[in-house]
């Protein structure tokens, strides 16, 4: 029996946490983990798939070629960057690949909760920019951060240069249409300390322990 994002939902509802680059997300994800809160982490997911010999890097080698493969046959993702950033087709056709099996290992994650978990958070960059990602939540928590602050951020925390990251933020949902989808804003433009307490106020909210 396949697991639907409605069988999941009925158990244990799920908040989905998103923002731009930079915002802030993972910071906050930190904070709902240490308060026991069970974090659905997508990019995790998605790397796991696309990791040496993993069901996602294979089906990206039948498709692409073993060209797409690195020497540990994981998925090379510095090639497949660069072909997808200049062809939108190859974009959407990497996506069909592997949003599938994303999909599929989000659900088990959600479904394998135990009932009694009061909630749980979907850390999900591009959860507004996907429909099927935005379907798995019951609620939305966006972390918000000015531009020019996000970008000094991920600069100083990955050595990017500033333009790289203003073309990322640029492929992004701008950061009005994000509040305009939000449930719930944390504004994260002063100290870690002051983001984490807003969370553990959100936890409360949400009838964590
Ligand atoms: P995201 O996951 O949204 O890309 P991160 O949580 O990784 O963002 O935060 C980006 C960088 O900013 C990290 O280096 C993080 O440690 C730092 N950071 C997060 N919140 C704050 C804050 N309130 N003040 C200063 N630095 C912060």
């Amino acid at each position: 029996m396949t697991t639907t994002a409605h069988d999941a939902l009925s158990l244990v509802p799920v908040i989905g946490l998103t923002g731009g680059i930079g915002s802030g997300k993972s910071t906050a994800a930190a904070v709902f983990r240490s308060l026991g809160v069970p974090v659905v982490d997508a990019d995790a997911i998605s790397r796991a798939l696309t990791g040496p010999g993993a069901e996602g890097s294979l089906a990206v080698a039948r498709r692409f070629g073993d060209d797409f493969l690195d020497e540990n046959r994981a998925m090379n993702r510095a090639r497949m960057r660069e072909l997808v950033f200049s062809n939108p087709a190859a974009r959407r056709e990497l996506e069909a690949l592997l949003h599938p099996l994303i999909g599929r290992d989000v659900l088990r994650a959600f479904a394998s909760l135990s009932p009694d978990t009061p909630y749980a958070v979907f850390d999900c960059p591009l959860l507004l920019e996907n429909k099927t990602w935005r379907g798995f939540v019951s609620r939305i928590l966006v972390i918000d951060l000015a531009k020019e602050a996000s970008i000094e951020r991920v600069v100083r925390r990955s050595g990017l240069a500033p333009e790289t990251v203003r073309s990322i933020l640029r492929s992004q949902l701008p950061r009005r249409a994000r509040l305009d989808a939000a449930d719930d804003v944390v504004y994260n433009g002063s100290t870690p300390e002051a983001l984490a307490d807003r969370i553990k106020l959100l936890h409360k909210i949400y009838g964590g322990k």
